[in-house]
Parts: C-alpha cells; sequence; structure tokens
C-alpha cells in the first residue's frame, strides 16, 4: 500500500471532525529543541523521536512526512491527540510525566493505547510483519526510552500477543472511541509533494 500526503490530509480531515489538529516538523520546533537539550544528559534524545503531540499539533520528523511510516505514526499520534482532548492537557501531561517513572505507570497506559493503534495499522499492511514489528515493541516499554518506564517484559509480550489476537479475530476493528482512525480507503497518489510541507 502506497501512504502518501493524501492519506495524511484525509486522516487528519476524520480528526478535526473532532478536534483541533495542526502537523508541524518537529526538528524546527523551538520546544522540541529545548526538550532535546533538557533530556540529553538522562540519555533520551529527544528530536531522535518519531513525533510528539502536544496541545493540538502533532510535531512529525521531517523524515516521516508524507511516507507510509509516517502515517502510522500519525495514527499513534492520534490516538494522544483524542486522550489529551476527552482528558485536558493538563490531566493528560500530569499523568504523562509526574507519576513515578517504574512500574504500571499512566505513562505506560498512554503509550500502550498509541501502540494498539499501531499494532493494528502495522497489521494492515502485513499480518506476519505485525507480529515481527510487535516483538520490537517490547523494547519501547523496558527500555529508557519514553522514561523509563520498565515494565517486564513478558508483561507486555502478552499484552502484544492478545492485541495482535483480538485485531486478527475481529478482522482489524479499532478500539472503543478510536474508529475514526480506521482508513475508510486505500488513498493513492503518484507524486507525493515535497517532504517538508506542513499540513494545517
Ligand atoms: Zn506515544
Amino acid at each position: 500500500m502506497q501512504i502518501t500526503h493524501k492519506a495524511f490530509l484525509e486522516l487528519l480531515s476524520r480528526l478535526r471532525r473532532r478536534c483541533p489538529v495542526r502537523v508541524c516538523v518537529l526538528e524546527e520546533s523551538p520546544g522540541a529543541r529545548l526538550l532535546h537539550r533538557l533530556l540529553l544528559p538522562l540519555g533520551i534524545s529527544f528530536l531522535s523521536f518519531a513525533a510528539f503531540t502536544w496541545a493540538g499539533t502533532i510535531y512529525l520528523s521531517r523524515r516521516l512526512f508524507n511516507t507510509a511510516g509516517g502515517y502510522k505514526v500519525l495514527r499513534h499520534e492520534a490516538v494522544h491527540l483524542l486522550d489529551q482532548h476527552r482528558l485536558g492537557l493538563l490531566p493528560f501531561i500530569i499523568g504523562y510525566l509526574l507519576l513515578l517513572p517504574f512500574g504500571l505507570t499512566i505513562r505506560a497506559y498512554f503509550e500502550w493505547r498509541g501502540y494498539r493503534e499501531t499494532l493494528r495499522a502495522w497489521w494492515e499492511d502485513s499480518p506476519p510483519k505485525a507480529r515481527r514489528r510487535g516483538e520490537r515493541l517490547v523494547g519501547q516499554f523496558t527500555s529508557r526510552r519514553y522514561g523509563f518506564m520498565w515494565l517486564p517484559a513478558g508483561m507486555v509480550r502478552r499484552w502484544v500477543e492478545r492485541e495482535l489476537a483480538r485485531i486478527e479475530q475481529t478482522d482489524g476493528r479499532a478500539c472503543p472511541g478510536l474508529e475514526l482512525l480506521s482508513p475508510p480507503t486505500l488513498l493513492r497518489q503518484s507524486r507525493p509533494p515535497r517532504p517538508h510541507h506542513l499540513i494545517r
């Protein structure tokens, strides 16, 4: 499946029926560059992240614009966007940042919600690939990435297996409340625009 600029726009237009959203280049964001400098001493390279979502804006890495990988990242970030809209930005940020950075944190809960959508997007591409990538996903929850969530690998592996089984049994049905992230069609476009194009 070739995912292009049109697929990005189509997903954003569905999201806008629920809440305001725009997409900017992560590396050009002064806030992201500041976070990068602040987190480097902790061994976290913020600018190497694929994306982050803050107050109605999805900051996506330049390399991912109008790519199939970027489209899947956008679906993951869309879950964070909708959660921030549903809960309010402040409760989301407090839950994400301030709780103890180990064990089953609220941060892990939010990230798992995003990665369930990522798994679904991978599965739509290729179920065998989704299973292989699901194994790599375990590392996201057990490493210093995302600020040391340190979940037991066996537990995350079981989550991934259960979620992939659910996706297969339901033929790719979205999690409740996230139905608008399902692509209605496979969108194709022969000439993608420039990669640094901003979507507003
Ligand atoms: Zn996330």
